[in-house]
């Protein structure tokens, strides 16, 4: 598939793809949003590969004592340090709080845990033991792709390993030419690592930008913005659980433009069109705090969810919300001058009030609102009715009541 950034909706990930700034890293908040979902990815590998070079440092360690014997400072320093970084290493990475405290600790203990490896292994060199060598390439391969570490982190980590081993390597007299060999090879194995760990780094951001596009995409009215009706069915069920354990109200307010068929044939399905992202945007700005929701439910409906109010409140913001509408398209009548009552439109608006229970679903309130929107309508529309919690109560789900007139079949037609 072939995004086009152009098509993007307005949000932050969209505009660091559209910006071109896909592979380097984040400004905050993003960044530490793609660091959560980077280690939830890595968490598995993170967790074997430190697993196996607890059992490797194990042996390491103990064929170590075999030959030196338990009272010697390097035996000491193996006890003192490594095991308790190993130890911690592989508690913060098994534990429940990994994702809140593994990058703090080994951003920390990872380039002093690599740092002491390349110290022993510089020592294991002059004692002629130079298969141990391998063992920091298999350290420089682990850093990048294995350790969870951000790529800069991972290259300052890798970084400090080779000096260490260097520095090392001065201090016990390691022969120049051997030194130079191992250093050879040792910095080979990290350029490779370095290349790949970059590419790496960049296609994981990329994806992480790309997947939390087409969420929103997926979640998003292509017209007006908005959420669409799937977005709000999801929304409407999450808060509808937690109004069950906080015992609140949920209500929902049906939006309906009243007479826009007769809209769209006067003036055409551009201007038609527009007039319904202009109401998109107006019924946006009712729904500003965390658990709300303004949505367009399909056609010319919209449908906000509140959360937590009381029946006056309700019919407070159905007001205005209501007003709001009216000057907006009026306005634009006024501003285009001349142009005839282009923008006088008004809606209708339903609201209901539910007190959500286990034995009920949300379709009920969107029925109780349904039913709220079809009396506004028929009692001439532009105006608001709203149905309470009492109401609720007595509302059979299912048995859509119509007011009398409809139930007869006489339908209100536009004059
Ligand atoms: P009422 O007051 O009873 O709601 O009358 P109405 O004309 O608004 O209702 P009706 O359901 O008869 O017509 C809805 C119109 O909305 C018909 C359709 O052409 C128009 N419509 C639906 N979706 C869109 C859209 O995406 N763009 C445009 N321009 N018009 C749309
Ligand atoms: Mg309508
Ligand atoms: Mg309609």
């Amino acid at each position: 598939m072939h995004l086009n950034p152009k098509d993007f909706p307005d949000s932050a990930y969209a505009r660091v793809l559209r910006e071109g700034r896909a592979g380097r890293q984040f400004e905050e908040p993003l960044e530490a949003e793609y660091q959560l979902s980077h280690l939830w990815r890595v968490r598995r590998r993170v967790r074997i590969f430190f697993s196996l070079i607890a059992i490797l440092g194990l042996w390491f360690i103990v064929d170590h004592v075999r030959r030196i014997g338990l009272w010697s400072p390097s035996v000491l320093l193996r006890f003192g340090a490594v095991i308790p970084a190993m130890i911690a290493i592989l508690g913060v990475a098994w534990s429940r709080h990994y994702a809140r405290y593994y990058l703090p600790f080994v951003r920390v203990l990872v380039p002093l845990l690599g740092g002491l490896m390349a110290v022993f292994i510089a020592q294991d060199l002059a004692d002629d033991r130079p298969e141990l060598l391998a063992s920091l390439s298999v350290n420089v391969i682990g850093l990048f792709f294995f350790t969870g570490l951000m790529f800069r982190q991972a290259l300052l980590a890798c970084a400090t390993m080779l000096l260490a081993f260097v520095l090392a390597a001065y201090a016990i007299g390691l022969p120049e030419p051997v030194l130079v060999r191992c250093m050879v090879m040792l910095g080979l194995t990290a350029v490779i690592g370095a290349i790949i760990g970059a590419d790496v780094d960049g296609s994981y951001r990329r994806s992480f930008l790309e997947a939390a596009v087409i969420q929103q995409l997926a979640a998003s009215d292509g017209l007006t913005g908005l959420m669409n009706r799937r977005a709000f069915d999801d929304h409407l069920n999450q808060v509808w659980q937690h109004a069950i354990r906080d015992q609140r109200n949920v209500a929902i307010l049906m939006i309906d433009i009243d007479f826009f068929k007769r809209y769209n044939d006067t003036h055409g399905h551009q201007a038609g069109d527009e007039a319904l992202r202009r109401v998109a945007r107006v019924i946006d700005g009712f729904a500003k705090r965390p658990l709300d929701l303004a949505a367009r439910y399909g056609g010319e409906e919209f449908a906000v969810i509140l959360y937590d109010l009381t029946e006056s409140d309700v019919k407070d913001i159905a007001e205005r919300l209501r007003l709001a509408v009216q000057h907006e398209l009026i306005g634009q009548a006024l501003d285009e001058a001349g142009r005839g009552t282009a923008g006088a439109m008004t809606v209708s608006v339903g609201a209901g009030i539910a007190r959500p229970t286990i034995e009920r679903t949300p379709a009920s309130a969107i029925q109780l609102a349904d039913e709220a929107l079809y009396e506004a309508k028929e009692a001439g529309r532009n105006r608001i009715v709203v149905h309470g919690v009492a109401a609720y109560e007595m509302l059979h789900t299912g048995d859509f009541v119509l007011p009398s007139h409809v139930r007869s079949g006489r339908r209100e037609s536009a004059p």
